[in-house]
């Protein structure tokens, strides 16, 4: 199945990735799944997936600290 593959800021202390923008789909190349260029128009095989794979996180930035989330929750405090 395809997946997104997102950029977005990675944040080391609570390994949470925020997501900025999803900058490509990665085409899983399968004729059974509908997502896929591979996959004909015409198909009517109702067993072919449509969903997507697990996003692609790439970190195009590195943050040796929490996420704004879990500082606002507090869960930085403790550390
Ligand atoms: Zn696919
Ligand atoms: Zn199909
Ligand atoms: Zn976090």
């Amino acid at each position: 199945m395809c997946s997104y593959i997102a950029e977005g800021r990675l944040f080391k202390k609570c390994r949470h990735f925020v997501r900025l923008q999803v900058v490509a789909m990665l085409d899983c190349g399968s004729r059974l799944c509908e997502l896929s260029i591979q996959h004909p128009k015409s198909c009517k095989n109702r067993s072919c997936t449509n969903y997507l794979g697990k996003e692609i996180q790439k970190p195009i930035v590195t943050y040796d600290e929490f996420c704004w989330a879990c500082q606002s929750t507090g869960h930085a405090v403790a550390a």
